[in-house]
């Protein structure tokens, strides 16, 4: 799986819930965590990969993959403390972000059992950073706004670069097309 970066519109959009639990969602799920620990991030979220459904997963401290589908966070602490976040669709970014220290979630499992979890610290952390994709919401929306609007223009002009490089290359592909038809056509006539 790829991982979808800042500046696609996927990322802005508010998710939907799960309808089914399936065998099929299971290996999405799997391919989830794959595409994670690849990375090395410590959560994900299905609209970072493509999919605009209402899923996460992260793994905690203690090495636990933990799967949030159709979550919903039911309690937070008035508490709030500072920590650095990144992200995985905002590369080599971070920046000191203000949220709960504590928060209760409730959700299902990969096997639709639903479960409530009381957490803290690092795993509410990560917990609310992905809920917030789920809803189109990134950590640079509760930062600092002039950050913010640096770190969309970069990424912007990155994802322009890309667009330019791609078509570059299709227009190349063409072009060799074309010389193999020529020749195939000159073949033809020989
Ligand atoms: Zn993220």
């Amino acid at each position: 799986m790829k991982v979808i970066q800042l500046g696609d519109p996927i990322l802005r959009q508010k998710a939907q819930p799960v309808a089914e639990i399936t065998e099929e969602l299971r290996s999405f799920i799997d391919e989830m965590f794959a595409t994670m620990i690849e990375a090395e991030g410590v959560g994900l979220a299905a609209p970072q990969v493509g999919k605009s459904w209402r899923l996460f997963v992260l793994i905690t401290e203690d090495n636990n993959r933990l799967v949030f589908i159709n979550p919903q966070i039911v309690a937070t602490s008035s508490e709030l403390v500072a920590y650095e976040e990144g992200c995985l669709s905002i590369p080599k970014t971070y920046e000191k972000i203000m949220r709960p220290e504590k928060v209760t979630v409730q959700a299902q499992d990969e096997f639709g059992k639903k479960f409530l979890l009381e957490a803290e610290g690092l795993l509410a952390r990560i917990i609310q950073h992905e809920n917030d994709h789920l809803d189109g919401i990134l950590y640079i929306d509760k930062g600092d706004a002039d950050f913010k609007k640096k770190i969309e223009e970069q990424f912007a002009k990155r994802a322009e670069r890309r667009e330019l490089k791609n078509a570059q290359k299709k227009a190349k592909q063409a072009k060799i097309q074309a010389k193999i038809a020529k020749k195939e056509g000159n073949s033809l006539n020989a």
